[in-house]
């Protein structure tokens, strides 16, 4: 992309109503723009991320066996009311009517809407274990909107819903989103450690909330610090419907939470003093990115959704719901990753991988150098953003840091006279003079790795 052909409407002012750096950021930097409080407009750096999240998310919610649907926003109200959630939701919950006077919603959530599409169409045990998921916006009319894209209003939710013939089943089901998110978050660039969550009237262990560390975050953490020390890309993990697959996915799922983790809702602290170690217990704020949660039969019992068991009896199905918070995990990576000069993108969702910074357009050897060097980028598939506007250098290397672009070409005529051009790294600040060449093997190999 060349800067001057593209729409990045950063400004130098820190937004007076943004109380936190995410939110700052993403308003100076042009990535949203506020339309009505906790509703924003995504602009094309803002988008471009969010898309790279939900890209990712996806890839490991296909690998893990769930099935990508859409379903609608508007949702009517007769499922909810046949639920009964329908009255219990409150004030959160956007009501709608539409011209032939019949209640619509604006999807707070799906577990109506996926119980319906199951009951209707699934009959038989052996067409389970099925997972169905779907990224699409929610609305919720929080009382409290703030920390722009944080705690939205719209916002955008990849949501996982799980249907099993037995709770043996639903365990399995619950095991393999624990594990695909820890790889998701993973593969962010985030550390989010797993925490036991409150199940209410459901009861059992089967609930856990994704926290990124954050002193920024809505809730107080309490964990043993192995969850800081563990790798989990480098799990290897099947997703495949056997026995000892399943085995495999249930040992390790308890050897995780088998370490203390819990938010402040229902921290324990006789027991994390009991269970950790002094120099091993760890404390802070979190964001909650993600939640996985079995539920049982809460809406298959009352939307009667059934399948034809082995014995040829009707049984209701065990479903679980899951969770992540795609629009948010933006604002939750700023959290994690920025400094004084702005954000750090992890390399999986960075914008633009490369900028190609040009100290003076319009210098025939500089121009001709910077449209090499933007071309053979480009075609490594590096997605480079070159700065060809004649603005000053400084203010140049400022916008590529404030948008984090993670690794920087600098291309000026002083450089070219020496036959070099530097390599800046955005995270470290360190820069290096190499010669073109040497500067673009570097870029692109690290393309192909
Ligand atoms: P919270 O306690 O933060 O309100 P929740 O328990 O209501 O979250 P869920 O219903 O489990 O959230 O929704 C799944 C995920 O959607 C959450 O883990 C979170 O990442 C995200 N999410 C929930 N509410 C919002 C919101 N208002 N704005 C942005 N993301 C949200
Ligand atoms: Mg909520």
């Amino acid at each position: 992309m060349r800067l001057s052909r593209y729409f990045l409407p950063v400004s130098k002012e820190t937004p007076a109503n943004a109380e936190i750096v995410s939110h700052k950021l993403m308003l100076r930097t042009g990535m949203i723009k506020q339309h009505s409080a906790g509703i924003y407009s995504w602009l094309p750096l803002g988008l471009k991320v969010l898309q790279k999240i939900e890209a990712i998310v996806r890839e490991e919610q296909n690998r893990s066996g769930a099935l990508e649907v859409l379903m609608p926003t508007m949702q009517g109200a007769d499922l909810w009311r046949e639920s009964g959630r329908y009255d219990a939701y409150g004030a959160e919950m956007l009501r709608i009517t539409d011209r032939h006077e019949r209640d619509l919603l604006f999807g707070p959530t799906a577990e109506e809407v996926v119980t319906d599409i199951f009951r209707n169409h699934v009959r038989s045990y052996k067409e389970l274990p099925l997972n169905l998921y779907n990224i699409q916006w929610k609305f919720r009319d929080e009382v409290r909107p703030r920390f722009g894209v944080m705690r939205g209003r719209e916002f955008l939710m990849k949501d996982a819903y799980s249907f099993d013939l037995d709770e043996a089943g639903a365990r399995d089901a619950y095991n393999k989103m624990f594990l695909a998110y820890l790889k998701t978050f993973q593969r962010l660039g985030l550390q989010a450690v797993p925490m036991r969550a409150d199940t209410g009237p459901i009861g059992g262990d089967l609930s856990h909330e994704f926290l990124v560390l954050a002193p920024t975050g809505e809730s107080g953490v309490f964990y043993d610090a192995v969850y800081d020390e563990t790798d989990w890309a480098g799990m290897d993990i099947s997703f495949d419907n056997n026995d000892a697959a399943r085995a495999k996915r249930a040992e390790t799922v308890s050897r995780i939470v088998k370490a203390y983790a819990a938010t402040d809702e229902i921290h324990d602290e006789a027991r994390f003093n009991a269970e950790v170690p002094a120099e091993r217990r760890r404390t802070g704020r979190g964001i909650e990115v993600g939640h996985i949660f079995f539920f049982g039969t809460k809406y298959s019992a009352p939307m009667n959704a059934k399948v034809s068991g082995p014995d040829g009896k009707d049984i209701l199905v065990q479903m679980g719901s899951y969770g992540i918070g795609v629009s948010r995990l933006v604002g939750a990576i700023i959290e994690a990753s920025h400094d004084e000069n702005g954000i750090i993108w992890p390399e999986a969702v960075a914008p633009f991988k490369v900028g190609v910074v040009s100290l003076r357009a319009g210098d025939e050897a500089v121009d001709q150098v910077c449209e090499q060097a933007y071309q053979a980028l480009s075609q490594a598939g590096l997605d480079p953003l070159y700065d060809d506007t004649s603005d000053r250098p400084g203010a140049k290397f400022a916008t590529m840091d404030l948008i984090g672009v993670p690794t920087q070409l600098i291309v000026g005529p002083k450089g070219l006279a020496n036959g070099v051009v530097e390599v800046k790294d955005r995270k470290s600040g360190s820069r290096e003079e190499v010669s073109l060449e040497s500067a673009l093997a570097r870029l692109t190999d690290k393309a192909k790795a």
